[in-house]
């Protein structure tokens, strides 16, 4: 019997609850490890089958957890068995879960030069990458909300109905999956594309794909079998927002 066995056997998690506890605990190491985080920032939660959350707690270092550690409550916010509380960003999570029932994964995190690229006034819905262009279409940004109050929440209400992806301005970014994995993913090509905006608005001017060429990327989506939410197709961000 493995360790994380033993521990749910006396904590008596289920064979989910125990695998997602030490999932969460992974992404947070490797959200540290990434510089996506630092100190106690960032928050990381999954919804359950039962329709319970599994969320980080509030002020401790993501980098550094333990699955005992991971709160576990209701969608009302309640802790479900005497555990610890959950992260003060809480409705963040819940905006997501709300908006989106396709979604089972939400990442809070705070990547410097997608962050560095708001403070700047640099959009990151500007198509330029190709593999962004099909996947997820640009990303959005979320007007300035306060953190620890609900205008940080509703802030990104909107963008999350209709993107799977948002930078909150002089914050951080928020992404869903359909599972951690998924929401992981979704973050690292948000700060890498950050990152390849942030190099190129130091050495020259930013020029989009032309229409043309961006139209032909979106029009692979059907052959090669994505599905995902597209803010190029929908205009999520853009004036639009519909799904
Ligand atoms: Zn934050």
């Amino acid at each position: 019997m493995t360790n994380l066995e033993e521990l749910a056997r006396a904590r008596g998690w289920s064979d989910e609850e125990a695998r997602l506890r030490n999932a969460i605990c992974e992404i947070g190491r490797l959200c540290y490890a990434r510089n996506y985080i630092v100190g106690a920032d960032g928050n990381i939660s999954v919804r359950m089958t039962d329709d319970t959350l599994l969320i980080t707690p509030a002020g401790a270092m993501k980098g550094f957890l333990v699955p005992e550690q991971i709160a576990h409550i209701d969608l009302s916010g309640k802790v479900v068995d005497n555990g610890p509380g959950a992260s003060t960003e809480l409705g963040i999570h819940m905006v997501c879960y709300e908006q989106r029932r396709d979604m089972c994964a939400v990442l809070h995190c705070h990547p410097p030069h997608a962050v560095a690229l708001t403070l700047a006034g640099i959009d990151m819905q500007i198509p330029v990458i190709p593999e962004i262009i099909v996947t997820i279409g640009g990303i959005p940004t979320a007007p300035f909300g306060t953190p620890g109050t609900h205008e940080l929440a509703d802030s990104i209400k909107n963008i999350v109905s209709c993107s799977d992806t948002v930078v909150m301005q002089n914050h951080g970014s928020v992404t869903l999956g359909k599972n951690l994995l998924d929401a992981y993913k979704k973050l690292d090509m948000l700060e890498h594309t950050a990152r390849i905006l942030w190099i190129a608005n130091c050495v020259g001017t930013v020029k989009p794909l032309a229409p043309e060429a961006v139209q032909k990327l979106l029009g692979t989506r059907a052959q090669l079998g994505i599905r995902t939410l597209n803010t190029l197709e929908n205009q999520c961000g853009r004036g639009g927002g519909s799904r």
